[in-house]
Protein backbone atom coordinates (compact mmCIF):
# COMPACT_ATOMS: atom_id res chain seq x y z
CA UNK A 1 0.00 0.00 0.00
CA UNK A 2 0.81 3.96 -0.82
CA UNK A 3 0.78 5.37 3.03
CA UNK A 4 2.03 8.85 3.62
CA UNK A 5 2.93 10.53 7.05
CA UNK A 6 2.29 13.84 8.10
CA UNK A 7 5.06 15.01 10.22
CA UNK A 8 8.84 13.86 10.75
CA UNK A 9 8.99 13.96 15.10
CA UNK A 10 9.42 10.71 16.74
CA UNK A 11 5.92 9.34 16.45
CA UNK A 12 6.14 9.96 12.54
CA UNK A 13 9.55 8.55 11.99
CA UNK A 14 8.82 5.44 14.90
CA UNK A 15 6.09 4.82 12.62
CA UNK A 16 7.67 5.34 9.21
CA UNK A 17 10.41 2.68 10.38
CA UNK A 18 8.24 0.04 10.80
CA UNK A 19 6.16 0.50 8.07
CA UNK A 20 8.59 0.96 5.58
CA UNK A 21 9.34 -2.82 4.95
CA UNK A 22 5.84 -4.10 3.98
CA UNK A 23 4.22 -0.59 2.37
CA UNK A 24 5.87 2.19 0.18
CA UNK A 25 5.87 5.10 2.48
CA UNK A 26 6.09 8.66 1.92
CA UNK A 27 7.11 11.46 4.69
CA UNK A 28 5.99 15.15 4.53
CA UNK A 29 7.63 17.13 6.96
CA UNK A 30 7.32 21.35 7.23
CA UNK A 31 10.02 22.07 8.81
CA UNK A 32 13.51 22.32 7.47
CA UNK A 33 14.36 18.54 8.92
CA UNK A 34 13.16 16.04 11.37
CA UNK A 35 12.79 16.17 15.03
CA UNK A 36 9.52 18.04 15.64
CA UNK A 37 9.33 19.17 19.57
CA UNK A 38 13.01 17.34 20.14
CA UNK A 39 14.70 19.58 17.74
CA UNK A 40 18.09 21.44 18.20
CA UNK A 41 18.61 25.28 17.05
CA UNK A 42 21.79 25.88 16.52
CA UNK A 43 23.38 29.57 16.34
CA UNK A 44 26.79 29.36 16.42
CA UNK A 45 28.49 28.67 19.06
CA UNK A 46 25.89 27.99 20.97
CA UNK A 47 23.39 24.91 20.68
CA UNK A 48 19.58 24.92 21.80
CA UNK A 49 18.02 21.96 22.61
CA UNK A 50 14.66 24.35 22.56
CA UNK A 51 11.67 21.78 22.90
CA UNK A 52 12.15 18.60 24.85
CA UNK A 53 14.72 18.92 27.46
CA UNK A 54 15.39 14.91 28.59
CA UNK A 55 12.94 11.81 28.55
CA UNK A 56 12.55 8.84 31.08
CA UNK A 57 11.40 5.42 30.34
CA UNK A 58 8.40 3.55 31.73
CA UNK A 59 8.03 0.80 29.40
CA UNK A 60 9.82 -2.27 28.32
CA UNK A 61 8.84 -1.60 24.83
CA UNK A 62 10.47 1.97 24.97
CA UNK A 63 13.29 0.92 27.02
CA UNK A 64 14.28 -1.70 24.33
CA UNK A 65 13.89 0.44 20.88
CA UNK A 66 16.23 2.50 22.91
CA UNK A 67 19.16 -0.02 23.56
CA UNK A 68 20.90 0.26 20.36
CA UNK A 69 21.43 4.06 20.30
CA UNK A 70 22.63 3.92 24.06
CA UNK A 71 24.93 1.21 22.55
CA UNK A 72 26.34 3.99 20.35
CA UNK A 73 25.84 6.96 22.93
CA UNK A 74 23.98 8.52 20.70
CA UNK A 75 20.85 8.27 24.06
CA UNK A 76 23.08 8.98 27.03
CA UNK A 77 21.84 9.34 30.78
CA UNK A 78 22.15 13.20 32.09
CA UNK A 79 24.01 13.58 35.02
CA UNK A 80 22.61 17.16 36.06
CA UNK A 81 21.94 18.64 39.51
CA UNK A 82 18.36 20.03 39.73
CA UNK A 83 17.21 22.39 42.08
CA UNK A 84 13.59 22.82 42.66
CA UNK A 85 11.52 26.02 43.87
CA UNK A 86 7.82 26.99 43.92
CA UNK A 87 6.83 23.43 45.10
CA UNK A 88 7.94 21.94 41.89
CA UNK A 89 8.82 18.61 42.23
CA UNK A 90 10.97 15.98 40.03
CA UNK A 91 11.10 12.36 40.23
CA UNK A 92 13.91 10.24 40.20
CA UNK A 93 13.63 8.29 36.77
CA UNK A 94 16.91 8.32 34.78
CA UNK A 95 16.66 11.35 32.73
CA UNK A 96 17.83 10.63 28.98
CA UNK A 97 18.96 13.14 26.18
CA UNK A 98 19.59 12.19 22.73
CA UNK A 99 23.59 13.31 21.67
CA UNK A 100 25.01 15.91 20.30
CA UNK A 101 21.31 17.23 20.34
CA UNK A 102 18.09 16.24 21.39
CA UNK A 103 17.25 16.07 17.48
CA UNK A 104 20.09 13.04 17.39
CA UNK A 105 17.27 10.29 17.75
CA UNK A 106 14.69 11.60 15.14
CA UNK A 107 17.87 12.34 12.63
CA UNK A 108 19.17 8.58 13.27
CA UNK A 109 15.65 7.30 12.51
CA UNK A 110 15.27 9.63 9.68
CA UNK A 111 19.07 8.09 7.92
CA UNK A 112 17.11 5.86 5.52
CA UNK A 113 13.66 7.03 5.65
CA UNK A 114 11.99 9.12 2.65
CA UNK A 115 11.43 12.41 4.97
CA UNK A 116 10.34 14.81 2.41
CA UNK A 117 11.06 18.66 4.40
CA UNK A 118 10.21 21.59 3.90
CA UNK A 119 6.75 20.49 2.62
CA UNK A 120 3.66 22.22 4.27
CA UNK A 121 0.56 20.06 3.97
CA UNK A 122 -2.57 22.24 3.84
CA UNK A 123 -5.67 19.69 3.44
CA UNK A 124 -6.44 16.26 1.73
CA UNK A 125 -8.04 15.74 -1.19
CA UNK A 126 -10.08 12.92 -2.26
CA UNK A 127 -8.70 10.86 -5.39
CA UNK A 128 -11.21 8.53 -6.78
CA UNK A 129 -10.36 5.54 -4.01
CA UNK A 130 -7.43 7.67 -2.80
CA UNK A 131 -5.91 10.61 -1.23
CA UNK A 132 -4.24 13.82 -2.74
CA UNK A 133 -2.05 15.89 -0.01
CA UNK A 134 -1.89 19.38 -1.40
CA UNK A 135 0.69 21.33 0.02
CA UNK A 136 0.34 25.32 1.04
CA UNK A 137 2.54 25.95 -2.59
CA UNK A 138 -0.78 23.79 -3.54
CA UNK A 139 1.26 20.74 -5.40
CA UNK A 140 -0.80 17.86 -5.07
CA UNK A 141 1.18 14.70 -3.66
CA UNK A 142 -0.34 10.92 -4.24
CA UNK A 143 -2.24 9.12 -4.41
CA UNK A 144 -1.94 7.79 -2.13
CA UNK A 145 -4.25 4.65 -0.15
CA UNK A 146 -3.58 5.89 3.31
CA UNK A 147 -2.46 8.75 5.21
CA UNK A 148 -1.18 8.95 9.21
CA UNK A 149 -1.15 12.70 10.45
CA UNK A 150 1.18 12.28 13.51
CA UNK A 151 1.00 16.44 13.95
CA UNK A 152 -0.45 18.12 16.87
CA UNK A 153 -4.25 16.92 17.20
CA UNK A 154 -5.48 20.64 17.14
CA UNK A 155 -3.27 20.33 13.64
CA UNK A 156 -4.61 16.99 12.97
CA UNK A 157 -7.97 18.03 13.09
CA UNK A 158 -7.85 20.83 10.08
CA UNK A 159 -5.82 18.60 8.15
CA UNK A 160 -8.64 15.44 8.04
CA UNK A 161 -11.94 16.24 6.95
CA UNK A 162 -14.78 16.34 9.29
CA UNK A 163 -16.32 12.78 8.33
CA UNK A 164 -13.07 11.51 10.34
CA UNK A 165 -14.69 9.67 13.06
CA UNK A 166 -11.72 10.46 15.07
CA UNK A 167 -12.66 13.91 14.79
CA UNK A 168 -14.64 14.43 18.26
CA UNK A 169 -12.04 13.14 20.05
CA UNK A 170 -9.61 15.55 18.32
CA UNK A 171 -11.80 18.45 19.18
CA UNK A 172 -11.52 17.22 22.93
CA UNK A 173 -8.11 16.79 23.29
CA UNK A 174 -6.52 19.90 24.45
CA UNK A 175 -2.40 20.93 24.20
CA UNK A 176 -0.53 23.74 25.76
CA UNK A 177 2.33 26.27 24.47
CA UNK A 178 5.39 27.13 25.95
CA UNK A 179 7.82 29.84 25.61
CA UNK A 180 11.76 29.30 25.04
CA UNK A 181 13.86 31.79 25.73
CA UNK A 182 17.92 30.80 24.45
CA UNK A 183 20.39 32.77 25.72
CA UNK A 184 24.13 32.31 24.77
CA UNK A 185 27.27 33.84 27.18
CA UNK A 186 30.30 34.68 26.26
CA UNK A 187 32.06 33.86 29.69
CA UNK A 188 30.34 30.75 31.55
CA UNK A 189 28.03 31.67 34.71
CA UNK A 190 28.89 30.65 38.61
CA UNK A 191 25.37 28.68 38.91
CA UNK A 192 24.74 25.79 41.46
CA UNK A 193 22.53 23.87 39.40
CA UNK A 194 22.61 22.60 36.08
CA UNK A 195 18.70 22.28 35.67
CA UNK A 196 16.30 24.41 38.30
CA UNK A 197 12.90 23.26 38.16
CA UNK A 198 10.26 26.14 38.90
CA UNK A 199 6.17 25.57 40.25
CA UNK A 200 5.65 29.57 39.95
CA UNK A 201 4.78 31.11 36.38
CA UNK A 202 5.99 32.34 34.73
CA UNK A 203 8.82 30.05 34.76
CA UNK A 204 8.65 26.36 34.28
CA UNK A 205 12.25 25.00 33.74
CA UNK A 206 15.60 26.06 32.92
CA UNK A 207 18.82 24.23 32.17
CA UNK A 208 22.39 24.96 31.55
CA UNK A 209 22.23 23.28 28.09
CA UNK A 210 25.63 23.54 27.38
CA UNK A 211 26.35 20.95 30.14
CA UNK A 212 24.34 18.08 28.27
CA UNK A 213 26.42 15.51 26.95
CA UNK A 214 27.96 16.54 23.51
CA UNK A 215 26.78 19.82 22.91
CA UNK A 216 28.85 22.73 22.07
CA UNK A 217 31.01 24.27 25.06
CA UNK A 218 30.61 27.54 24.92
CA UNK A 219 27.88 28.53 28.00
CA UNK A 220 23.98 28.77 26.85
CA UNK A 221 21.34 28.24 28.98
CA UNK A 222 17.78 27.19 28.13
CA UNK A 223 14.69 28.98 30.02
CA UNK A 224 11.30 27.48 29.34
CA UNK A 225 7.80 29.40 30.68
CA UNK A 226 5.37 27.46 32.56
CA UNK A 227 2.81 26.04 30.54
CA UNK A 228 -0.06 27.47 31.30
CA UNK A 229 1.10 31.09 31.47
CA UNK A 230 2.22 30.83 28.32
CA UNK A 231 -1.32 30.00 27.13
CA UNK A 232 -2.62 32.75 28.57
CA UNK A 233 0.12 34.83 26.53
CA UNK A 234 0.46 33.43 23.26
CA UNK A 235 -0.14 36.48 21.21
CA UNK A 236 1.45 38.53 23.32
CA UNK A 237 4.66 40.37 21.99
CA UNK A 238 7.80 38.71 21.90
CA UNK A 239 10.11 41.25 23.11
CA UNK A 240 8.04 41.63 26.17
CA UNK A 241 7.80 38.43 26.70
CA UNK A 242 11.21 37.92 26.51
CA UNK A 243 11.92 40.75 29.13
CA UNK A 244 9.05 39.37 31.52
CA UNK A 245 10.99 35.94 31.45
CA UNK A 246 14.82 37.51 31.66
CA UNK A 247 13.81 38.99 34.48
CA UNK A 248 12.26 36.58 36.58
CA UNK A 249 15.25 34.17 35.26
CA UNK A 250 17.53 35.90 36.78
CA UNK A 251 15.07 36.26 40.10
CA UNK A 252 15.44 32.50 40.03
CA UNK A 253 18.90 32.07 39.08
CA UNK A 254 19.77 35.03 41.80
CA UNK A 255 22.32 36.26 38.81
CA UNK A 256 21.74 38.95 36.17
CA UNK A 257 21.54 36.92 33.16
CA UNK A 258 20.20 40.04 30.78
CA UNK A 259 24.26 39.92 29.64
CA UNK A 260 23.25 37.36 27.83
CA UNK A 261 25.23 37.89 24.08
CA UNK A 262 22.59 35.52 22.33
CA UNK A 263 18.74 36.17 23.22
CA UNK A 264 15.87 34.76 21.20
CA UNK A 265 12.82 33.74 22.21
CA UNK A 266 10.64 30.62 20.67
CA UNK A 267 6.98 30.76 20.60
CA UNK A 268 5.62 26.32 20.97
CA UNK A 269 1.89 26.89 19.82
CA UNK A 270 1.25 23.37 20.76
CA UNK A 271 3.86 21.96 23.20
CA UNK A 272 2.52 19.51 26.14
CA UNK A 273 -0.86 18.13 26.32
CA UNK A 274 -3.55 19.11 29.12
CA UNK A 275 -6.19 16.49 28.11
CA UNK A 276 -4.70 13.33 26.38
CA UNK A 277 -6.96 11.38 23.75
CA UNK A 278 -7.29 8.53 26.10
CA UNK A 279 -6.64 6.17 23.11
CA UNK A 280 -3.25 5.10 21.64
CA UNK A 281 -4.23 6.44 17.88
CA UNK A 282 -7.50 7.39 16.34
CA UNK A 283 -7.94 4.87 12.79
CA UNK A 284 -11.07 5.16 10.57
CA UNK A 285 -10.98 2.11 8.60
CA UNK A 286 -13.24 3.29 6.18
CA UNK A 287 -12.18 6.77 5.01
CA UNK A 288 -8.47 4.91 5.57
CA UNK A 289 -7.11 7.58 7.96
CA UNK A 290 -5.22 7.77 11.40
CA UNK A 291 -3.50 9.90 13.76
CA UNK A 292 -0.65 9.35 16.20
CA UNK A 293 1.40 11.33 18.68
CA UNK A 294 2.27 12.22 21.73
CA UNK A 295 -1.50 13.90 22.22
CA UNK A 296 -3.04 10.43 22.17
CA UNK A 297 -1.79 8.91 25.58
CA UNK A 298 -0.52 11.97 27.43
CA UNK A 299 2.21 14.46 25.74
CA UNK A 300 5.94 12.86 26.80
CA UNK A 301 8.36 11.39 24.51
CA UNK A 302 7.70 7.87 25.31
CA UNK A 303 4.03 8.32 24.52
CA UNK A 304 5.21 9.32 21.03
CA UNK A 305 7.00 6.65 20.76
CA UNK A 306 4.55 4.13 22.09
CA UNK A 307 1.26 5.95 20.33
CA UNK A 308 3.20 5.28 16.79
CA UNK A 309 3.91 1.43 17.96
CA UNK A 310 0.64 0.15 18.59
CA UNK A 311 -0.66 1.94 15.53
CA UNK A 312 2.31 0.14 13.27
CA UNK A 313 1.14 -2.79 15.30
CA UNK A 314 -2.35 -2.32 13.69
CA UNK A 315 -1.10 -2.38 10.47
CA UNK A 316 0.88 -5.28 10.90
CA UNK A 317 -1.70 -7.58 12.46
CA UNK A 318 -3.30 -10.15 10.12
CA UNK A 319 -7.19 -8.84 11.23
CA UNK A 320 -5.42 -5.33 10.75
CA UNK A 321 -6.11 -2.66 8.25
C1 LIG B 1 9.21 23.21 25.02
C2 LIG B 1 8.97 21.73 25.12
C3 LIG B 1 9.52 21.01 26.17
C4 LIG B 1 9.30 19.64 26.28
N1 LIG B 1 9.91 18.95 27.28
C5 LIG B 1 9.78 17.60 27.32
C6 LIG B 1 10.51 16.85 28.27
O1 LIG B 1 11.30 17.40 29.03
N2 LIG B 1 10.31 15.50 28.29
C7 LIG B 1 9.46 14.86 27.42
O2 LIG B 1 9.35 13.62 27.47
N3 LIG B 1 8.79 15.57 26.50
C8 LIG B 1 8.93 16.91 26.42
N4 LIG B 1 8.28 17.62 25.47
C9 LIG B 1 7.32 16.92 24.61
C10 LIG B 1 8.03 16.12 23.51
O3 LIG B 1 8.85 16.98 22.80
C11 LIG B 1 6.94 15.53 22.63
O4 LIG B 1 6.14 14.68 23.43
C12 LIG B 1 7.43 14.71 21.44
O5 LIG B 1 8.58 15.25 20.85
C13 LIG B 1 6.27 14.64 20.45
O6 LIG B 1 6.63 13.89 19.31
P1 LIG B 1 5.56 13.72 18.15
O7 LIG B 1 6.22 13.00 17.04
O8 LIG B 1 4.30 13.15 18.71
O9 LIG B 1 5.16 15.21 17.69
P2 LIG B 1 6.07 16.34 17.04
O10 LIG B 1 7.47 16.21 17.50
O11 LIG B 1 5.37 17.63 17.26
O12 LIG B 1 6.04 15.97 15.48
C14 LIG B 1 5.01 16.40 14.62
C15 LIG B 1 5.64 16.91 13.34
O13 LIG B 1 4.61 17.22 12.41
C16 LIG B 1 5.02 18.33 11.66
N5 LIG B 1 3.83 18.93 11.07
C17 LIG B 1 2.76 19.46 11.73
N6 LIG B 1 1.82 19.89 10.83
C18 LIG B 1 2.33 19.60 9.61
C19 LIG B 1 1.83 19.82 8.28
N7 LIG B 1 0.63 20.39 8.07
N8 LIG B 1 2.59 19.44 7.23
C20 LIG B 1 3.81 18.84 7.43
N9 LIG B 1 4.33 18.62 8.68
C21 LIG B 1 3.59 19.00 9.74
C22 LIG B 1 5.70 19.23 12.70
O14 LIG B 1 6.56 20.17 12.10
C23 LIG B 1 6.43 18.20 13.55
O15 LIG B 1 7.77 18.00 13.10
C24 LIG B 1 8.51 18.98 25.32
C25 LIG B 1 7.99 19.71 24.23
C26 LIG B 1 8.23 21.07 24.14
C27 LIG B 1 7.70 21.83 22.94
Amino acid sequence: MKIAIIGAGLAGLTLAKRLSSAHEVSIYEKARGPGGRMSTRRADPYAFDHGAQYFTVESDRFRAFLQPFRDKDLITRWPKQVECVGGARLSDKEKLVAAPGMNGLCKALADDLPVQAGVHIDHLERDGGGWLLVDKAGARLGPFDWVISSAPSVQTAALFPDAFSGQTTLDQTEMTGCFALMLGFETPLELPWTALKSGTAPIGWMAVNSSKPGRPEPYSILVQSDNEWAEQHLEDDPDEIRAILLEAASALARTDLSGASHQVLHRWRYAATRTPAGAPYLIDQDLQLAACGDWCLGGKVEAAFLSASELADQFESPSGT
